[in-house]
């Protein structure tokens, strides 16, 4: 969904519901859930403040399994109007929050895919509880308990310290 500023009525643009989104991502595998928005401007200054919930296939870090991530994110983002060609416009404090747009047009599914994206989980997993793979064996330990003893040392200092005991002899 695209918006010409100049459009924008002064109370402003509500949004409710992902039926004005069918397709916001450019992954078609991402979905939207929910989303609330609204849309104001004062001057040439526009400001989209919401939140929206999303699901994304993801590849849970621990057990490598592939799950669905439920993605909640607030959207407060201010849009200035891009400073022409050749022109310099002074950086303030404020504007690391701002983006900029042009041709009076602003993408609300370019917001929307940025807003989910910066959603995601840094080290996704599958469920809080995720007991992962089995160090010695690699079964997922979610699905099968495998009788390998616990591993009680860092496997890698482990092969270290074989290899160093067998130098040293
Ligand atoms: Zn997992
Ligand atoms: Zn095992």
């Amino acid at each position: 969904m695209v918006i010409r500023v100049s459009e924008i009525p002064e109370e402003g643009i509500q949004i409710e519901g992902v039926s004005a989104f069918p397709e916001p991502f450019q992954d078609r595998s991402w979905r939207l859930e929910d989303l609330e928005l609204a849309v104001s401007k004062e001057g040439d200054t526009v400001f989209v403040d919401g939140r929206l919930e999303a699901r994304m296939p993801q590849v849970c870090s621990r057990c490598l399994e592939p799950y669905e991530a439920r993605v909640e994110a607030d959207v407060h983002t201010r849009f200035v109007p891009s400073p022409g060609r050749g022109e310099e416009r002074e950086l303030g404090v404020d504007d690391l929050e701002s983006d900029v747009y042009d041709h009076d047009q602003i993408d609300l599914d370019a917001l929307l895919e940025t807003e989910a994206a910066l959603g995601l989980p840094m080290k996704p997993l599958c469920r809080e509880d995720c007991k992962g793979l089995c160090p010695s064996c690699g079964v997922n330990r979610n699905a099968v308990a495998c009788a390998c003893a616990p591993v009680t040392s860092d496997p890698r200092w482990a092969a270290l310290k074989t290899l160093a005991d067998r130098l040293h002899r």
